[in-house]
């Protein structure tokens, strides 16, 4: 394991390959994946650094583990339980267990963050049809949320 994983620039490390935020799927629109601290890390949660392009969005789900992100480039919104935020660098996001969560980056910039979880944990699950309805009730949900 490398001691100093450098900064090249243009938000990539030296040796990180930027690779897909997830095996497949519709449920999410270009978001790219850099796992900086992974289980061989000697530590019990993963870091890893997450990038939305422009108008993209991550995957709405909910599971038992929590995540620490930090906004780390460019400018989105977040659906955290029944609440949604802007976003920009250096705000740091708390989701809880089983909380709905959703990123989205703006239609004119990418949307970056360092992402804190658990190394062991649970899958996440996407929201059953009953639950989109439920999530659907508010309005602004309704109309933030990307399936
Ligand atoms: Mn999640």
């Amino acid at each position: 394991m490398k001691p100093l994983l450098r900064y090249q620039g243009d938000f990539q490390w030296e040796g990180v390959p930027v690779g897909p935020y997830k095996a497949e799927g519709t449920h999410f629109r270009g978001v790219t994946r850099q796992t900086l601290l992974g289980p061989d890390a000697g530590l019990r949660c993963e870091l890893r650094y997450f990038e939305i392009e422009p108008n993209g969005h991550s995957t709405l789900e909910r599971h038992d583990h929590a995540h620490a992100v930090v906004i780390f480039r460019g400018a989105g919104r977040v659906l955290v339980g029944a609440e949604i935020f802007d976003v920009r660098p250096f705000d740091l996001v708390r989701i809880g267990p089983q909380t709905w969560h959703q990123f989205r980056s703006a239609p004119g910039a990418p949307l970056g963050f360092f992402c804190l979880v658990d190394c062991a944990r649970d899958r996440p699950v996407q929201p059953t049809r009953a639950e989109l309805g439920a999530l659907r009730t508010d309005s602004q949900i309704a109309a933030f949320i990307r399936t």
